[in-house]
């Protein structure tokens, strides 16, 4: 049986046909699903699927992006929320710099006026700094409520590894964390595979200009990753640019196993047991 350990089945891009999706999963042999929260109504939505379907767990918590939408006490929500016996861990969380205000500066007309007294320069080094903090306050926050938790963590990074690595090295050992869709060299892998954390893969490793990703991995061992969808984003091939669904996590294995010389039956029930044991699935 495999496992798509990265899913957003609450997206609206499911609620037409999350019968079908489910079923079709199942045709492929993936008998077990984590839909992953992006904010609390999101991880609402998440562990309401868990409630329904036997096959859906959830993972609850607020995106890196998305922390900037949330006010009052997102925290406690999010903490009533993992009470519930299908919250298999908090996430995700993490750090994402891909796209800091700075970028957007010139698009934003109120800020004329700063630009005017200010040097371009030290306006955008303050935007990022409080944009990056704010991020950090929640990623702290989450891992904070993990360790008191006894849960594990789905971390989403992007653009901002030594920052991501920096925070989660005082929690080494209270708790352990999948970097999810894992996009960086082996010796990154090595580094944080190191602190007792583990990857995961999605559909990136069949796309062509993915070498590196392949690279990590042919190099890791067999008990260090997973496997994920990410959907409904980063369908593999041959259903790159539609919308993913959890049934490509088949796709996702065979071609990790045709990487690694082995057989997707062996890589499903090496994930199988890595997944069970991350996530406390029985
Ligand atoms: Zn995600």
């Amino acid at each position: 049986m495999l496992t798509d350990t990265h899913a957003h089945l609450d997206y609206k891009d499911f609620s037409d046909d999350l019968e079908d999706v489910i079923a079709r999963a199942k045709e492929a042999g993936v008998g077990r699903i984590l839909t992953i929260g992006t904010g609390i109504e999101s991880s609402r939505r998440a562990v309401e699927l868990a409630e329904k379907y036997a096959c859906v767990h959830a993972v609850v918590g607020l995106h890196p992006t998305n922390v900037h939408e949330e006010s009052g006490d997102w925290l406690g929500a999010l903490r009533s929320l993992a009470a519930h016996p299908k919250v298999a861990a908090i996430g995700e969380t993490g750090l994402d710099y891909l796209h800091l205000p700075s970028e957007q500066l010139s698009s934003s007309p109120a800020l004329s006026a700063l630009q005017a007294e200010m040097p371009e320069d030290t306006q955008a080094a303050i935007m990022d700094g409080s944009y990056r903090a704010v991020q950090a306050e929640a990623f702290a926050a989450q891992l904070d409520l993990a360790c008191e938790l006894g849960l594990n963590v789905v971390i989403h990074q992007r653009a901002a590894w030594d920052d991501t690595v920096k925070m989660l090295a005082p929690y080494a050992g209270r708790l352990r964390a999948v970097f999810h869709c894992f996009g960086n060299t082996p010796d990154q892998a090595w580094e944080i595979l190191a602190l007792g954390h583990l990857v995961s893969f999605t559909g990136i490793v069949t796309f062509k200009n993915a070498q590196l990703v392949r690279e990590t991995v042919a190099a890791i061992p067999e008990d260090a990753f997973m496997v994920e969808t990410d959907c409904p984003y980063l369908a593999p091939i041959p259903h790159r640019g539609k919308r993913c669904e959890p049934a490509y996590t088949r796709l996702v294995a065979e071609k990790i196993a045709e990487i690694r010389g082995s057989t997707l039956e062996h890589v499903a029930a090496a994930t199988q047991k890595t997944a069970e044991g991350f996530f406390r699935l029985s």
